[in-house]
């Protein structure tokens, strides 16, 4: 490691809390669309997007022009104090967009968390009921309630104390391990008879793709038999789509893959092309439930980020991103189905839906040795899953083509690393 970096680590770890736990030891100096810098001029292709942040790519051209147009302008009035046209016109793009039935309203916030959070003041405040059903490794942020409601303890709750009540978990159905959708189902059942009586319930929230918990999809008639139960029993549904959302799975939200409507839908991450800004959409009249006051924030809707999530929906629809997602996730697939051809036993599953790939090994070890390996030569990507032993994918759809074969073919020698070693251990 360069002198620049080890000092940068050195003072860090004097500044900083090691609770922010960092993966890369050198430090980003620029970026542009799927490159990323270091202070050396190191180049890294980014596979990482910021977790999941850069669908639109690092400094997008149209959203830079955006952000700069509004900072001529006005950068903070406070949107509860004095209002802006901005937030009108974009929470109306998005009630266009969006999968709700009927008439829909959006309101906007900062980060995902807040997202997740005001979904759950909304739903409490429709259904006048306490209870939230989330799911097995569900991940909804580090706030109190979304720790709560994440289903994954090491590192997210593990010594923070006593989480906030009324939140259960279900399972979430992954048949081809063994939680068939039948069980989740009856996982939910059992929360009814055992935790909360289902009158008691206001919302059961889900992401239609797993994201930090291992890139799961949940199965179409699973989402059905959900919303039936909900509608049995008057508790709404509300999709977390901070991850899967603005095109990553190969349509606007992960949503508009099911017949099945969520009643309240959360975003953040990729609609602010890296901005800080996140929202929640659902049907006008759960979203009109909590009394003016109720819902909002200081930075809540920040013109700036307005002004990057505007371009980010441009950008998705001029430049066909939800085609783009497509095609560079089954150039991934076929090349990910090579790489467990030639590698036997390391991979034991691949999972897509539109550019939201991943591919699970055996083992976290192996996950991190081919993570260490794209590091060292020049690829950045990310692991997941409830043992670690996931490597996800989350390029900017906007990455040219060269680049990212450039990528593949850092990863496929990675994956090459480790047949030698398995080679070597059993010789
Ligand atoms: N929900 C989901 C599905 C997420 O993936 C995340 C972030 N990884 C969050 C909520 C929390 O978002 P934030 O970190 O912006 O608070």
């Amino acid at each position: 490691m360069s002198t620049q970096h080890s000092a940068l680590n050195e003072r860090k770890q004097q500044a900083t809390p090691r609770g922010v736990g960092v993966m890369c030891q050198w430090y980003a100096e620029r970026a542009e669309n799927a490159t990323l810098w270091d202070k050396e001029g190191n180049a890294y292709i980014d596979f990482a997007g910021g977790i999941a942040v850069l669908n639109t790519g690092h400094r997008h051209p149209k959203v830079i022009e955006a952000v700069t147009e509004q900072l001529s302008k006005f950068t903070h009035t406070a949107y509860q104090v004095v209002p802006y046209e901005s937030y009108i016109s974009l929470a109306e793009r998005i009630n266009e967009r969006a999968p709700i039935a009927g008439a829909a309203k959006t309101s906007f916030f900062s980060t995902g968390a807040e997202a997740v959070e005001n979904a759950v003041k909304i739903a409490r405040s429709y259904t006048g009921r306490h209870g939230i059903i989330t799911f097995g490794n569900g991940f909804h942020g580090r706030s109190f309630m979304t720790m709560a409601m994440t289903g994954k303890t090491a590192p997210y709750k593990r010594d923070f104390g006593v989480m906030p009540a009324g939140v259960f978990h279900a399972r979430y159905p992954v048949p081809e391990k063994g939680i068939s959708v039948d069980a989740a189902i009856a996982s939910i059942e059992d929360i009814f008879s055992e935790d909360i009586a289902a009158h008691d319930v206001a919302a059961i929230v889900l992401e239609p793709v797993q994201g930090e918990g291992g890139f799961h999809v949940v199965p179409a008639d699973f989402l059905k038999r959900v919303r039936a139960l909900c509608d049995r029993h008057g508790i709404l549904l509300i999709a977390d789509e901070v991850q899967s959302g603005f095109a990553r799975t190969g349509k606007l939200f992960a949503m508009n893959h099911y017949d099945t409507k969520a009643d309240l839908i959360t975003m953040a991450k990729s609609l602010g092309g890296g901005f800080p800004i996140s929202g929640v959409v659902g049907r006008s009249e759960v979203m009109d439930a909590p009394n003016p006051g109720g819902l909002g924030g200081t930075y809540a809707g920040s013109p700036i980020a307005v002004a990057a999530a505007h371009a980010v929906i441009d950008v998705i629809e001029s430049e066909n991103l939800c085609e783009r997602a497509n095609e560079l996730g089954a150039e991934l697939v076929a090349h990910l189905n090579a790489i467990k051809a030639a590698n036997g036993d390391i991979v034991t599953d691949i999972r897509a839906l539109g550019s939201m790939v991943a591919v699970e090994l055996e083992t976290a070890e192996q996950a991190k040795t081919v993570q260490n390996f794209a590091m060292d030569n020049g690829l950045l990507i990310l692991t997941c899953g409830k043992y670690g032993n996931v490597i996800r994918f989350l390029y900017p759809l906007t990455i040219p083509s060269e680049q990212f074969r450039q990528g593949l073919e850092i990863l496929q020698q990675g994956f090459a690393t480790l047949k030698v070693n398995a080679a070597e251990h059993s010789a």
